[in-house]
């Protein structure tokens, strides 16, 4: 009884802790990086579309719902672009 048996307890705990801090540091940046990664790919799919007249694909970064082909002029919906 006394401190030798508490001391040992104490620095188990540093070490789980320890540990424990490593692993959630880890965790905390491979998380952000893969969500980061995730938003870039959506933002690629949500970007790329499919003109349902000429069947070529282009990219459009604005917001406006209805993009227009490069090549036809056609007006494109987002929500319907062929994700593939
Ligand atoms: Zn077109």
């Amino acid at each position: 009884m006394g401190e030798s048996a508490v001391i040992p307890i104490l620095l188990q705990w540093l070490v789980f802790v320890c540990l424990l801090v490593f692993l959630c540091g880890i965790f905390f940046v491979w998380f952000c990086y893969e969500m980061s990664r995730r938003a870039r790919e959506r933002r690629a799919v949500r970007d790329r579309l499919r003109c349902a007249v000429c069947r070529m694909e282009f990219a459009d970064r604005t917001t406006d719902p209805l993009a227009t082909c490069p090549r036809c002029g056609s007006r494109n919906e987002r929500a319907l672009a062929d994700p593939h």
